[in-house]
């Protein structure tokens, strides 16, 4: 054993344990201070102060140097915390800062400490601790918390371009310096999508800009669906068609990834800038793959949003504002007309005979045809005007900033824009409208009120022959409540035995003898009355009545030509008016027949009076016409020439008679080009094969007329008024 004095081996050990720590500072990895309270001497170990950036001689042992790197907003909470601690307010101290490194950037540090009383005498007089660098650790948890940020906005449905703004904000916050862009793919074009730190100039210029094999990097990166990185925009050749765009600003390097949706379709692409030449380090790298992926799952939630808007709100094959879209603007307007005491107008269009169009030419010519009005309208109303298609052929136009006849000026370009002639499937179309208009808050204030006026008016525009605009007045509604009225009572009209049957007597014209009767409907209701066959007979059509009505009509006439026939008339004619919608559908056939089988009546001296719209050359209507002539009965035009006239179709139809209408023979006493009109009828019937009568004759003069010129039969108040059977004998009598 040697023998070392005993205080010269305490010092040995005395060095070795401090050259032990010494060397365990060196090592370790956690930065180590500790603090002598009573001079504010503090040891920094090489760690602490390499964590911060600076070497081992290049920082002073004092607290001054803490004071100095502590993050200035951090400094008085983190005393406050070694204040509580010393005090023995709190047992530990453990806290989290941000120091300055020496690149100018901050770090995160955890710091720990504990109190130490190295002179044996129990008091505490240094604060030893250790900082650990938790930068790392600090940014994935803000990352994370800003992606939760993310997600959390894509879920409550946030506009995307502000969650493209924060996407960029969140990379660019994680790597300082870079800016980061989004755009979206249209068709070829690259649309801006969020850009929130790129120059403004920049965003415009690249905006609708085509990608392709070599446009850029996000221009090639989108058109490819692969990564592009442009270390050097200066010197790549995919950007020397825009470099002149980016290099201005100060962008050297650009790195894109394509944005896919969930099934790998290229929606745009994510864009990465550095203001100096570079490559994507591992981080990046990985940020880019997973920023573009984020951008993709709003952009692709997007799409689809906007996909389901425009389904909803917008009518797919005009392009206008659909139904719902409309009420909604509606509502709007209304609340905001409200607020301000401001007034619009409605105005409510309908094409006139659209079904026959649909019907005659096939519903591929129909949209043709909507698609024509549709822009049509647009033209016609101003920009700020709102055109929106309520469905079928109604369309609307919301009018504000009203002035002295803004709605009469839109309504009367409408009309004469829808009216102009078109050509469709070989076939010159003249399409037409009816427009009602209404005004807020005069006509209604609210949208059921509004829309109710507008229909209203609509319909009195079609009544009063179509083509036309009716302005809402009270009246109106009125009328439209009586028209509901009317047709209430009509539905029981029948069974409470209200109809009964006048007969107007036809007369031969060269032996001035009755030749037959035409059967006319009378309607008398016991509250309103006497009402019109010109207002039961479309109202009946309306409800679904006609039918009904015609059965009964056609067994009752013929019964009663029977018991003429049977009273020893046995010539005599009975002709029955037919609704066109009845005439058109197959069933009429049948009840004909059934008719003629149950009521006895010669079928030759049945006529049927339909008015001449029915008088088209579509293949069905002709296979009607031919199986009504097939039973025998004969078919007569009625109200001949005062509606459109078919001449051409003529030919092609069956029938028997013209009734030339009360309107050519009016005047044909007083204006000679009446006259040489009804005559050229009257001889185009003749030439044509057919029977010709005219209606309406009032006169003895206008029968003389029409004596001298070469006409079958006449009928009219002059001879007799639609009369009861009773009334009629006499007449018969004198005939015989
Ligand atoms: P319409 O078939 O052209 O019948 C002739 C109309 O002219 C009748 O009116 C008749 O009263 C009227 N009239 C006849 N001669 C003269 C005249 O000299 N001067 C004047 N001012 N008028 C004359 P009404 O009975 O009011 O019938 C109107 C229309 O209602 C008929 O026109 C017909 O289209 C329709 N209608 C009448 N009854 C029926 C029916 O049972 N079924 C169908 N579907 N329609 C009917
Ligand atoms: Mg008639
Ligand atoms: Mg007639």
């Amino acid at each position: 054993m040697t023998n070392i004095p005993p205080d010269i081996s305490q010092q040995n050990n005395l060095e070795k344990k401090v050259e032990r720590f010494t060397l365990a500072l060196k090592g370790a990895n956690d930065g180590i201070w500790d603090w002598d309270l009573n001079t504010n001497e503090v040891y920094y170990s090489p760690r602490w102060k390499g964590m911060l950036g600076y070497k081992e001689n290049e920082l002073e042992n004092s607290l001054e140097t803490w004071a100095k790197l502590v993050h200035p907003d951090e400094k008085e909470r983190v005393l406050a915390q070694v204040k509580a601690y010393t005090n023995g307010e709190s047992d530990s101290f453990e806290v989290e800062m941000r120091m300055l490194h020496r690149n100018g950037r901050s770090i995160h540090v955890l710091s720990r400490a504990f109190l130490v009383a190295s002179k044996g005498d129990g008091e505490h007089d240094r604060l030893v601790g250790t900082h650990v660098d938790i930068t790392l650790r600090k940014k994935a948890e803000k990352h994370n918390a800003q992606n939760t940020e993310i997600l959390k906005k894509i879920a409550i449905g946030t506009p995307a371009a502000e969650i493209y703004d924060a996407i960029a904000l969140m990379y660019e916050e994680r790597h300082p310096g870079l800016r980061c862009s989004m755009l979206e793919l249209h068709g070829n074009k690259l649309l801006h999508g969020g850009a929130p730190s790129l120059p403004k100039a920049y965003c415009d210029a690249v905006h609708g800009l085509e990608y392709g094999p070599d446009v850029g990097s996000c221009g090639t990166s989108s058109y490819t669906g692969n990564r592009v990185v442009v270390e050097d925009i200066d010197s790549d050749p995919k950007w020397v068609n825009i470099k002149h765009f980016a290099l201005p600003h100060g962008m050297r390097s650009c790195w894109s990834e394509p944005i896919k949706s969930s099934t790998g379709k290229v929606l745009g692409a994510f864009g990465m800038y550095y203001n100096h030449v570079a490559k994507p380090n591992e981080e990046e790298s990985a940020d880019l793959e997973a920023a573009a992926r984020l951008a993709g799952i709003v952009m692709e939630r997007d799409q689809i949003q906007k996909k389901v808007h425009t389904l909803a709100y917008i009518d797919e094959l005009t392009g206008l504002p659909s139904r719902a879209y409309f009420y909604q603007n509606l509502e709007k307007t209304i609340q905001e007309s409200l607020d301000s005491n401001d007034t619009f107008g409605l105005l409510y269009i309908d094409l006139d005979n659209f079904k026959d169009v649909n019907d005659s030419l096939g519903h591929d010519v129909g949209d043709q045809l909507l698609q024509i009005i549709a822009s049509r309208i647009k033209d016609a109303s101003r920009a700020m005007d709102f055109v929106g298609r309520l469905g079928g052929d109604e369309f609307c136009i919301l009018v504000k900033n009203l002035k002295e006849n803004t709605t009469r000026t839109i309504a009367k370009r409408s009309i004469d824009k829808i009216s102009e002639p078109l050509n469709l499937a070989s076939r010159t179309i003249n399409p037409t409208c009816s427009i009602g208009v209404v005004h807020f808050p005069d006509d209604g204030k609210d949208i059921s009120s509004l829309f109710k006026a507008a229909d209203v008016s609509m319909y009195r525009a079609k009544e009063k022959g179509k083509n036309q605009t009716t302005f809402y007045t009270p009246k109106l509604s009125r009328n439209a409540e009586y028209r509901f009225k009317l047709e209430q009572c009509l539905k029981e009209a029948i069974d409470k035995q209200q109809f009964n049957i006048v007969y107007q007597p036809q007369i031969d014209i060269a032996s001035a003898k009755v030749t037959g009767f035409e059967a006319l409907l009378r309607w008398r209701h016991p509250e309103l009355g006497n009402v019109e066959p010109l207002d039961f007979i479309p109202a009946a059509e309306k409800i679904g009545k006609i039918k009904e009505l015609t059965q009964w009509v056609l067994n009752e006439a013929c019964k009663q030509c029977v018991s003429w026939q049977k009273e020893g008339f046995a010539d005599l004619t009975m002709a029955v008016n037919i609704s066109p919608n009845h005439l058109l559908d197959e069933s009429i056939v049948d009840l004909v027949n059934t008719t003629i089988i149950e009521t006895g009546i010669t079928p030759s001296k049945l006529e049927l009076e339909v008015i001449e719209s029915v008088v088209q050359t579509h293949e069905k209507n002709l296979n009607i016409f031919k199986k009504l002539k097939l039973l025998g009965v004969k078919v007569a035009i009625d109200d001949f020439g005062s509606r459109y006239s078919y001449f051409a179709s003529l030919k092609h139809l069956e029938v028997d008679i013209l009734k030339i209408d009360k309107y050519f023979v009016d005047d044909i006493c007083t204006d000679e080009k009446s006259y040489v009109l009804l005559k050229s009828m009257i001889e185009m019937g003749h030439n044509l094969g057919y029977e010709v009568t005219v209606e309406g004759v009032e006169t003895q003069a206008q029968f003389d007329l029409i004596k001298g010129l070469d006409c079958t039969s006449a009928q009219g108040f002059l001879f007799s008024k639609p009369a009861q059977v009773n009334q009629l004998d006499q007449l018969l009598k004198q005939s015989a």
